[in-house]
């Protein structure tokens, strides 16, 4: 009866979104890899842009990374987007320039998991996987009362093996997407909306009156504090780039030079640290004309900012260290940037 109401509920309040009512698997990947860590308001926007400069897999895997990487600008986590370019690329090479159609090769794609892989052999393909993210987690966990924490191996596989046995196998693409816009419609973390719900009478967190006890989830996330000094350099007309490499976050991102300290410090304290030396060997004259403070909050890193511009005469000579890269102002905009970066660009 579960499915009966959750499919009821669907037909009459489900999400309009742009991709839904498609059964083209390189859209629902596409959809699927932008709402994993980003609202559906805001991905929206993200997934037409997209969609419109990359319409298909063979568009994709031609295109240069960085322009993939622009598109992205501001969604964040762009490892997502540095491995749909791989994985069109991997269509390409081992697929014929097609989308594999079994859960069991979708699933090798780069960047593609389980719950990505479920969606789409689902939605495209009608195979019977269901999805079991952080929604389902929360549904299952209240309609079933289930004590064991999500983040227990044991947890997870209780709550895997009840969204299995929900899903209509006639239709698990329809069953997995109301389940989906259910948790964000009406199991909501915060204030779900029981009152209204269709489930009502078969939920056990409200019935034993205990909704806020699930999902149980007694994991801590530590978080580490790291201080990044960005100066935005000027100096006739134009400012300086360093591309970020190695494995850190942001990879193969551009920003303005970096210091990044053990601590907070101020910029008297910045001027004298070797890195500062270096980027202004021979330059006699500096002002800063603009600061500002950014606290940027990532999952595991809260990255506590300055910007600082700082302003060479244009009369004096500015040769910067070789790995830094020259361009001109009007230039910036062509370079994709972090969500951090883009909100000081933002404020000039
Ligand atoms: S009654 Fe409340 S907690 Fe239970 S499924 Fe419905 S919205 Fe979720």
């Amino acid at each position: 009866m579960i499915i009966v109401h959750l499919l009821k509920w669907y037909r009459e309040y489900g999400r309009d979104l742009p991709w839904r009512g498609t059964t083209d698997p390189y859209k629902i990947w596409i959809s699927e890899i932008i709402l994993q860590q980003t609202r559906v308001a805001q991905g929206r926007d993200y997934y037409l842009r997209f969609i419109g400069r990359f319409p298909d897999i063979q568009s994709l895997a031609a295109a240069d990374e960085e322009e993939v990487l622009k598109l992205w600008q501001g969604l964040g986590y762009y490892t997502r987007a540095r491995n749909v370019h791989a994985a069109a690329k991997q269509m390409m090479s081992t697929f014929h320039g097609t989308f594999p159609s079994t859960h069991s090769h979708i699933i090798s794609l780069k960047g593609v998991g389980e719950y990505t892989a479920a969606a789409i052999a689902s939605i495209a393909f009608n195979e019977p996987y269901a999805v079991v993210d952080g929604n389902v987690f929360r549904v299952v966990a209240r309609l079933f009362a289930i004590e064991l924490s999500i983040h227990t191996s044991e947890g997870k596989k209780m709550i895997k093996e009840i969204a299995q046995s929900l899903l209509d196998p006639e239709n698990p693409g329809r069953y997995n997407q109301a389940v989906m816009d259910f948790g964000a419609m009406i199991c909501t973390p915060a204030q779900p909306k029981c009152m209204s719900c269709v489930l009502q009478e078969y939920c056990m967190a409200f019935s034993e009156n205990r909704i806020g006890k699930f999902p149980v989830n007694d994991r801590k996330i530590s978080v580490k504090d790291r201080y990044f000094n960005y100066l935005h350099i000027q100096h006739h007309g134009n400012t300086f780039l360093h591309k970020r490499n190695g494995s850190d976050i942001w990879k193969n991102l551009f920003e303005f030079p970096l210091i990044e300290t053990p601590g907070p410090s101020d910029f008297a304290e910045l001027e004298k640290t070797k890195a500062f030396r270096q980027l202004f060997s021979k330059v006699s004259s500096l002002s800063v004309d603009h600061r500002l403070t950014i606290k940027h909050q990532l999952t595991h890193q809260a990255i506590h900012t300055h910007f600082y511009r700082i302003i060479i005469p244009d009369e004096l000579p500015y040769n910067p260290p070789q790995e830094i890269l020259k361009i001109e102002n009007e230039q910036l905009q062509d370079y994709p940037v972090s969500r951090l970066m883009h909100k000081y660009l933002e404020t000039i």
